[in-house]
């Protein structure tokens, strides 16, 4: 059994940590993969939880020893997703939560296609957005401008992936996130035909193969 992957994408201030965090305490067997960036520590933000925040040189050498499945350039800083601990819990039979942007989401396709499932996340409309961006209260007015375009630039990618989910209402776009991912988990292409057909065959082997069982 191999695990699968939901990739959830949308500009910052759409919701997406507060709706993965409380989608991810509703869906067992979940790995939320922590991306490494260059960025600033934002107030409340905890290394090792939040990201891995290193600098410039540190990230261009990860990159030059191929620690990163994949790597992009957002609103100035660089950000990556750590090789190593997505093909354990892969392996694992987990499922991997992404949260990267379209650049990302592009090369994750590209490596993991047919295990993936993607969700673009955003807001009713850009003044919405940038109401949250202001009172959120992290960023300057420079950061939230360039946010604001990145986020127009990003929207025109919305086509790449399977779903989008507009919050308005945090409840309901919950609901929908939480179905997506649990159904997320049971994509015909995370099995292995050949020892799903020879287990499901052979009663001494079925409790050596970790059904994804309901
Ligand atoms: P923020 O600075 O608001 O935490 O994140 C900015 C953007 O970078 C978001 O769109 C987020 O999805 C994206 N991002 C975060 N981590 C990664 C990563 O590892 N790879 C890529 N490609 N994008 C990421």
């Amino acid at each position: 059994m191999k695990g699968s992957i939901l990739v959830i994408s949308g500009p910052s201030g759409s919701g997406k940590s507060s709706l993965m965090h409380e989608m991810m305490k509703r869906i067992d067997n979940t790995y939320f993969s922590i991306s490494t960036t260059t960025r600033e520590k934002r107030a409340g933000e905890v290394e090792g939880k939040d990201y891995f925040f290193i600098g410039k040189e540190q990230f261009k050498q990860d990159i030059e020893n191929g620690n990163f499945l994949e790597w992009a350039h957002v609103h100035n800083n660089y950000y990556g997703t750590s090789l190593k601990p997505i093909l354990r819990e892969l392996k694992n039979g987990k499922l991997v939560i992404f949260d990267i942007d379209v650049q990302g989401h592009k090369i994750a396709q590209e490596k993991f296609g047919n295990i993936i499932t993607s969700v673009f996340l955003t807001t009713p409309n850009q003044e919405i957005l940038k109401e949250r961006l202001i009172q959120r209260g992290t960023d300057t007015k420079e950061t939230i401008e360039r946010r604001l375009n990145n986020a127009i630039s990003e929207m025109t990618r919305i086509k790449e992936y399977d779903y989008v989910l507009i919050n308005g209402d945090f409840q309901k776009t919950l609901e929908a996130l939480v179905c997506i991912a649990r159904t997320s988990q049971y994509k015909v292409a995370s099995i292995n035909e050949e020892e799903f057909i020879c287990s499901w065959t052979n009663e001494s082997n079925v409790s050596s193969f970790n059904f994804n069982t309901i």
